[in-house]
């Protein structure tokens, strides 16, 4: 059907339909209902957005998250598509106005928080709208089973119920289980779906797995060296996104933080901030993220340890939505670790279980912690790993774009350097902490207390001398990690052997570890791969061009009111700056650029560009 690629072409200015989104749009057209499980910046919206159009009744969007409804709703106007929005935020007459419009038929698309489904005003609406399709966004939340159940989504079966003729139902969600799955089937009402699961791979992201010494250290390192992307840094606690907020606010990065605590007006605030890139990276709990159809976000760095692999990759399935290059780090630390064996332990979900329920919950979680430390340690393909996880067979065993294929690491034989640590440590009798024994067994002697008080002249002085200082210490976090050696309190902690170090010494066994390769890994903007389906050319963001189509973009968006990415995303912005078209025709050309963009925008783009190339000459 030549119809839905001529809409996409032309609202939505791109050329070809991704994995899944051609079926998909099919059958909802042909009357079916859909369930279909797509991994984040798969392109669901454009599943439902694209029939809307092509409809010749009202499309209803049923979205948990109301605060972003407000930036889908301008993109889609941006776009020359009527929509609207239904929720908490109008006032009372707000609502009752684009509810009066709503009737008189001047939205194609109307998106509405479930809340409001089963309201008396909303239900005298929707007798008359002839809605024809309603798409069920994160569908998940129905399920109880799911990670984020709300209970007003199951009133969305009983409000179909009430409508005069039955629309399409479709519904959407990027993970689901298979019991989830069912949940949404019979809770939503589903009457024999078309269902699609799509690929998890995600192959413009890159994913590593970081040991950092100093994970703080790493975070302003990175970016200083990505400076102006945005991206969000994942942490555990509040006290936790407090702490790395301060540090970096105080370094001058420009960072906001989002977590539970905070009220909603600063929440909706930070929010603000960061997707109108005010504030290009935001600090938050993981109860920031769902909703958040930022597509330009750049990095995702999970500063502690997530609880499973299907957190991770939904927390860092949120960089690259608009298919640019874009990376996930984990930073790795072996007394996160612990941490997380505790928070497992229990869970407040546990006391509506029997004590036998209660075991095989928190096996459960145990398992999957488990899967998420091999995730870490693993020294094969981290992309493998994953799609493994999800139950997919990935295509290669070497996907060349994560920090195992790219051997930012390797595996070194430590043995020598914990038998001299442990030596160390013992001969000198449990007394000192991890500087000294550092410096005993590199023979630094610096400040001259070893000569002053002897050490110099025992046993195991410098035999480490040939490995660096850092690598000693290094080598001695990780034994505190993991339990071989205990640290005690108080103002001068000392280290102290443990029996299950003990018995490893005595049975001389050989001990490995996964070590970091010494060599600077170049900042990330200089290499960008072109996956198939997502190609984004190579661009020197330093350009003049592309920082000036930037700069003009924000002024836009400032003057409309919306985030930068409602007139077109970075990888529009990269695609303009690289082919530099030089009239509406070649401007159509490029992805991402719709009618409505380049009647409303053309010809300030056009003049930009212009100028541009009078510059060259
Ligand atoms: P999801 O809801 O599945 O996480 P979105 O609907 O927010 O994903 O889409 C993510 C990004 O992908 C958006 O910027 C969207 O414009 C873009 N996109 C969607 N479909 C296509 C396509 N066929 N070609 C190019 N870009 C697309
Ligand atoms: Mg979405």
């Amino acid at each position: 059907m030549s119809d839905k690629s001529a809409v996409l072409k032309r609202y939505f200015g791109y050329d070809s339909f991704r994995g899944g989104q051609e079926p998909i749009i099919d059958s909802i057209l042909a009357g079916r209902d859909v369930l279909a499980v797509m991994p984040t910046g798969a392109g669901k919206s454009l599943c439902y957005q694209i029939p809307a159009i092509l409809s010749p009744g009202i499309t209803l969007v049923i979205s948990p998250l109301i605060s972003l409804m407000k930036d889908q709703v301008g993109a889609l106007n941006q776009r020359g598509i009527p929509a609207a929005y239904l929720n908490s935020s109008l006032t009372p007459r707000q609502y009752a106005l684009a509810l009066e419009r709503a009737s008189a038929g001047a939205y194609r698309i109307i998106y509405v928080a479930p809340e409001r489904l089963m309201t008396e005003g909303f239900l005298r609406f929707s007798k008359y709208a002839g809605i024809s399709l309603i798409a069920v966004d994160e569908a998940h939340c129905v399920s109880q089973w799911g990670h984020d159940f709300r209970r007003s989504y199951t009133d969305i079966s009983a409000y179909v119920s009430t409508l005069p003729s039955r629309p399409v139902v479709a519904a959407f969600t990027a993970t689901a289980t298979e019991k989830v799955k069912a949940d949404i089937r019979a809770l939503l009402g589903l009457r024999d779906p078309y269902e699609i699961s799509t690929g998890f791979d995600r192959p413009n992201l890159y994913f590593s797995v970081v040991r950092a010494q100093n994970r703080i250290d790493y975070i302003k390192d990175y970016l200083e060296r990505n400076s102006g992307k945005s991206g969000i840094i994942y942490a555990m606690t509040r006290s936790n996104v407090e702490e790395i907020w301060e540090k970096l606010s105080k370094a001058g990065f420009r960072v906001t933080m989002y977590h539970a605590g905070l009220d909603d007006k600063q929440r909706a605030e930070h929010q603000d901030e960061f997707i109108r890139d005010k504030k290009p990276v935001m600090v938050a709990t993981n109860a920031f993220g769902m909703g958040i159809d930022k597509p330009d976000v750049e990095f995702i760095i999970h500063y502690n340890f997530p609880l499973s692999m299907e957190s991770y990759y939904q927390e860092a399935g949120r960089a690259g939505r608009d298919g640019s290059e874009a990376e996930c780090i984990l930073l790795y630390s072996a007394g996160d670790i612990r941490t997380a064996r505790k928070i497992i332990d229990k869970s407040p979900a546990d006391d509506e279980l029997d004590a036998e329920g209660r075991e095989t919950a928190k096996k459960a979680r145990i398992d999957k912690l488990e899967k998420m430390i091999a995730y870490c340690e693993t020294t094969t393909c981290l992309r493998a790993y994953i799609l493994k996880y999800f139950g997919e067979r990935p295509a290669m065993a070497q996907c060349g774009k994560c920090s195992s294929c790219n051997g930012e690491f390797e595996v070194r034989d430590v043995t020598k350097a914990v038998r001299a640590i442990y030596m160390a440590i013992y001969s000198t009798g449990e007394r000192f902490g991890a500087a000294f024994i550092a410096d005993f067994l590199s023979g630094d002697d610096s400040d001259g207390r070893m000569e002053s008080r002897g050490f110099n002249e025992q046993p195991g002085f410098a035999v480490l001398a040939d490995m660096p200082k850092k690598d000693i210490r290094e080598i001695i976090g990780r034994l505190i990690d993991s339990g071989m050696l205990t640290r005690s309190g108080g103002d001068y902690p000392v280290l102290e052997l443990t029996p299950v170090f003990d018995g490893i010494y005595n049975e001389k066994r050989r001990i490995t570890m996964k070590f970091r390769r010494d060599k600077k890994i170049p900042a990330r903007k200089a290499k960008k791969s072109e996956p198939v389906g997502y190609v984004t050319p190579d661009v020197d963001e330093d350009s003049q061009l592309y920082k000036t189509l930037r700069g003009w973009r924000r002024e836009m968006a400032e003057r409309r009111g919306i985030p930068a990415y409602c007139i077109f995303t970075d990888s529009t912005l990269r695609l303009l700056t690289a082919m530099k078209p030089r009239d509406r025709r070649q401007l159509a050309e490029v992805k991402g650029v719709g009618d409505a963009i380049i009647d409303k925008y053309g010809e300030d783009i056009l003049r930009i560009i212009g100028e541009s190339y009078e510059n060259e000459n």
